[in-house]
């Protein structure tokens, strides 16, 4: 019988993450003061993060020692399996391997809780006794619940309020882990209440939930904010899934010739590709795929300069692709990919040509990730269905081509609490929606920053 699941054990937990930061041909530019157009210092950033990952974010060391603490809780689902696809590969009929890393072993479901574990250790070190965060699907929230948990911290999420509404079950789980969550945009900050007198009925969005969070940390001494994506320690922190992928290609005595993920804000994507971008960088041949929705075409149809991070502008100025931070994008399923930017990290690498990007609309997403769940019994979540679609594009062109290639891309969640979304794709009540290039061009247009 061939092997289907490449296993690690705990004792191969990595016990460093990686950071890019050291091999990279050209660092990205500091983020920028809003209010003197200087590059930041860690003393800007001290109300909002414990200074251990303030340094981890302008770290240029090519590897940073996983505390002892953190690799214990990993170690409740880490390492998480590299599996084969052989039965997609089989209904596709086509000559690539299919191997995926599959990241919605977590308890919360998907990559997320590998960073919020690092933040709420590295939180509690420094004494700090409450984190406010953002969260849109709910997959990020659920996650710092969850983490938050583990150290003995509070913790109070702010929830794009669409995704609120059409996700009870997330509201449950943060619930359950005992923080405590509010839908956004809410009264209780001045942020809020500002989107909230031009628009009662805003549906929110990642800007705005951020801007809440942030406002409330800065207003509170016990408080700091944690952010579950973009920033340089969260794409460090994901790293340990690339890493244990290398070492799981290795069992399969393979080597992929193409990576690719799904990117929100780029997290799970850097996780699986940066260990790998080192060996590109080294001079291995690897194609990176980073898979977007066309309603939100931030690497495709972005423009890359300085902008926030957040609605109310309350965040550093980050140079990184953007559609402008007053994007609201439409209300498509995946709400974890709905952010107006992109890590400046992944933006960087995309301006110099290390990966490449690619939009999908919807409704082929769904239709691959059904595809997938029927061959491979996993239900992907919708914003993995976004690497599971690039990834079935990719072989299929294989196929055309008569050429085996071998692809490795990240299952960064399961879709369980998202069966509504399926429910309604089976319904064929789901739509596509494309950011025409007017719009994008309107958007682009409207975005104002202090450096204009
Ligand atoms: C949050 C989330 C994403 C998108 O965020 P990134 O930072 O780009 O990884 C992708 N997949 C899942 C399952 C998520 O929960």
């Amino acid at each position: 019988m061939e092997q289907t699941k490449f296993l690690l054990n705990e004792s191969d937990l990595p016990t460093t993450w990686y950071n890019i930061a050291a091999d990279l041909p050209n660092l990205p530019p500091p983020p920028l003061h809003p209010g003197t157009g200087k590059p930041i210092g860690p003393d800007d950033l001290a109300p909002l993060f414990p200074m251990e990952l303030i340094l981890q974010e302008v770290s240029t060391d090519a590897s940073i020692p996983i505390p002892p603490e953190v690799l214990e809780a990993l170690s409740l689902y880490r390492p998480t399996p590299l599996i084969r696809a052989r039965r997609l590969e089989q209904a596709l009929d086509t000559p690539a391997k299919i191997y995926f890393k599959y990241e919605g072993v977590s308890p919360t479901g998907s990559h997320k809780p590998n960073t919020a574990i690092a933040q709420a250790y590295y939180n509690r070190q420094e004494g700090v006794k409450r984190l406010t965060t953002e969260t849109g699907a709910g997959q990020w929230g659920s996650s710092l619940a969850f983490a938050t948990r583990l150290f003995g911290l509070e913790c109070k999420v702010y929830m794009v309020k669409i995704s609120y509404e059409q996700k009870p079950y997330r509201k449950a789980l943060i619930e359950t882990y005992g923080a405590e969550i509010l839908p956004s945009p809410s009264t209780t900050t001045q942020a809020g209440r500002a989107i909230l007198e031009k628009d009662p009925y805003s549906p929110g969005s990642l800007g705005i939930a951020i801007s809440e969070a942030v406002e409330e940390a800065v207003g509170r001494e016990d408080t700091k904010y944690s952010l579950g994506s973009v920033l340089n320690h969260v794409l460090l922190h994901q790293t340990v899934i690339g890493q244990e992928a290398l070492k799981q290609m290795e069992l399969a005595g393979d080597f992929p010739d193409v990576v690719v993920g799904c990117v929100g804000g780029g997290s799970n994507f850097a996780g699986l590709a940066f260990p790998f971008l080192r060996e590109k960088i080294h001079g291995k041949d690897i194609d990176f795929l980073a898979v977007e929705p066309a309603s939100c075409p931030t690497l495709t149809k972005g423009e890359l300069r300085y902008d926030f991070g957040d609605t109310a502008e309350l965040t550093p100025l980050t140079r990184m692709y953007t559609l402008g931070h007053q994007f609201v994008p439409a209300a498509i399923h995946a709400g974890g990919l709905r952010y107006h930017g992109s890590a400046p990290l992944v933006s960087q690498l995309l301006e110099d040509g290390l990966i490449r990007a690619q939009a999908y609309t919807q409704l082929k997403t769904f239709e691959s990730a059904v595809l997938f769940a029927r061959t491979e019994g996993i239900v992907p979540a919708p914003e993995s269905g976004h690497a599971v679609h690039g990834a079935i594009e990719i072989a299929r062109q294989a196929k055309e081509e008569g050429k085996t290639r071998t692809i490795l891309f990240n299952l960064s969640g399961h879709g369980y609490f998202d069966m509504s979304a399926y429910t309604n794709y089976l319904a064929g009540n789901l739509v596509d929606h494309e950011l025409s290039d007017a719009e994008v061009k309107n958007c682009l247009a409207e975005m104002k920053t202090p450096l204009d």
